[in-house]
């Protein structure tokens, strides 16, 4: 919670600073697009009505990790005041068009976690509410050097947001202190960042880790050793990405139930689209609480 007032109180400082150079959209209005709508979410929450945001992936059928950009998604970043990617290359698509605007919000570089960009980092990084809070400074920076009129807008919306957070940081905090250590299992590595913060240890074996990140899948034996932890007593909960069910991870959904393991979804694009990003973070602790209270 210290950390996360240290952040606001940079983001304080970071606009002040700001000036203005008005680079508005059609609208009248800046304007944000974010290479996904987690990212959009975020920055929705700190530009409120004032700046129109949009995210280029927002469909859960879409995989950031092997989209590809087309004429569209190149003009809409051109065109923006400020521009969110994930980077640590989950989205190099965005990374590359986004070079071209002004303000650039790499999230994974701005994160400040641990290793950040760095070989074997875990890139999703819209589970860490640090890296979020960073991100929401960032946005709000570039919106109020970019209308200036609007800069106690941005800071009060950032502030608002940044108190959110910490108020989640509490019930956090709830989880950790009942379930430190916990073991869990994914059937993809996407929910690292919110494991990390509640302190619940993800057990998943490294083989099956790294054989789901590559084209060929974890191997036979890989899936075999996943399977037979969830007989192992060893593990409280299955965490599921929903949004690309495939049969490896369809079977571990399975085993899991037939063990009685609890299942819980993490996700790489928000399941609705018009949540909130602290609405999104809070449905995903309760989720966990309440799969590792059964
Ligand atoms: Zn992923």
């Amino acid at each position: 919670m210290r950390r996360l007032i240290a952040l606001l109180t940079v983001a304080l400082l970071a606009l002040t600073g700001a000036c203005s150079s008005d680079a508005k959209g059609s609208s009248g209005k800046p304007s944000v697009v974010a290479s996904t709508s987690v990212w959009a979410a975020v920055a929705r929450q700190v530009a409120g009505g004032h700046a129109d945001v949009s995210a280029i992936l927002d469909s859960p059928q879409q995989d950031p990790h092997d989209y590809e950009a087309n004429a569209q998604d190149k003009l809409a970043f051109s065109r923006a005041t400020v521009t969110v990617v994930n980077g640590g290359g989950y989205d190099d698509w965005a990374t590359k068009l986004a070079s071209s605007s002004s303000t650039v919000v790499n999230a994974v570089e701005v994160s400040g976690l641990p290793g950040a960009g760095e070989d074997g980092f875990n890139e999703h990084v819209w589970y860490s509410p640090t890296a979020a809070v960073q991100v929401a400074t960032r946005v709000a920076d570039g919106l109020a050097k970019a209308d200036a009129a609007n800069a106690a807008a941005y800071r009060e919306n950032l502030i608002t947001f940044t108190s959110k957070i910490t108020a989640l940081e509490a019930r956090a905090q709830q989880i950790a202190a009942k379930d430190t250590g916990a073991g869990i299992v994914s059937t993809e590595p996407v929910g690292a960042h919110l494991f990390a913060w509640v302190g619940v240890k993800d057990v998943t074996p490294e083989a099956y880790v790294t054989g789901s990140e590559s084209d060929a899948g974890p191997s036979v034996s890989a899936v075999n050793q996943t399977e037979s932890l969830m007989t192992s007593g060893r593990v409280r909960a299955l965490a599921v990405n929903p949004q690309t069910s495939d049969p490896v991870s369809d079977r571990l959904v399975a085993s899991a139930k037939a063990a009685k393991v609890p299942t819980f979804d993490v996700y790489e694009i928000l399941p609705d689209a018009t949540m909130s990003y602290t609405d999104f973070l809070a449905a995903a602790l309760t989720s966990l609480s309440k799969a590792l209270s059964q």
